[in-house]
């Protein structure tokens, strides 16, 4: 693949999908290095670096160091290797960041060599529906934020995200919203509204946010805020994120 050209990688790994509407499934994690946003309840180490961490034998934790930027060449041999090893563990391949669609244009060359291997599934913060246009079609699944204001401590940009979904359901669709304990009424209804006007069937996962391995919102506020959403939008659901539970990475 001489012409196809090299990506900025924080870490290549196996695991089980902690999140989301593929709660449970084994992936293989390709991280992305950078992001267009800055959360305040960001957790990802997304900053670009010299070396790329990979966990070269899938499921064992223990991890090797590629330098950047690393070749898609380099990242089939590991998958395929995988795949050999372990057949029909691995459910799909989940990009991610950081915001995996900053790299749209090379995500464009990589992914049909990707998706020979296993279904493509794209982890997003939904603000950038130019980019995902570009790669729409090489996707299997999309898992897209709706960000909250009060939780990230920034602006939302609502058309941004009602673009976004309007293509991202081309691909099978779900949009996570993370709660914690400023979560208004006004920003959930607003943002539950945004789904439903494109969609009543996709799913809608309130996550809430985990602070020092804990589930940091009260039960009753998680299904007031529940019970606000489904009145709109039916198929809400409350999924917390849990591999920091299990320990997994
Ligand atoms: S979009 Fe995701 S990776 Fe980017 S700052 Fe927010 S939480 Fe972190």
């Amino acid at each position: 693949m001489p012409h196809i050209p090299s990506a900025d990688l924080i870490e290549i790994f196996s695991s089980l999908q902690g999140e989301g509407e593929l709660l449970g499934r084994r992936q293989v994690f390709i991280r992305f290095a950078g992001c267009n946003l800055d959360c305040d309840y960001c957790d990802t180490s997304f900053l670009s670096r010299r070396l790329c961490l990979v966990e070269e034998n899938s499921g064992s934790g223990a991890l090797v160091e590629y330098e950047n930027p690393v070749t898609l060449h380099r990242v089939v041999l590991l998958l395929k290797r995988w795949l050999t090893e372990y057949p029909n563990a691995h459910h799909s391949i989940s990009i991610t960041g950081g915001e995996p669609l900053l790299h749209a244009e090379l995500l464009e060359l990589w992914l049909p060599h990707l998706r020979q291997l296993l279904p493509i599934s794209l982890e997003t913060n939904g603000t950038l529906p130019a980019a995902l246009r570009l790669i729409i079609d090489h996707l299997d699944y999309v898992a897209m934020d709706v960000k909250l204001p009060s939780v990230t401590g920034q602006g939302t940009d609502w058309q941004a995200h009602a673009d976004f979904l309007a293509v991202a359901t081309q691909a099978q669709c779900s949009v996570k919203m993370i709660v914690d304990e400023s979560t208004t009424d006004a920003e959930l209804i607003r943002a539950t509204k945004l789904v439903n006007d494109v969609s009543s069937s996709i799913p809608v996962i309130l996550q809430p946010v985990t602070r020092h391995h804990k589930v940091a919102v009260p039960v009753p506020r998680l299904l007031a805020l529940q019970a606000l959403a489904a009145e709109i939008h039916p198929e809400t659901l409350v999924i917390p994120q849990t591999h920091i539970f299990m320990g997994v990475m």
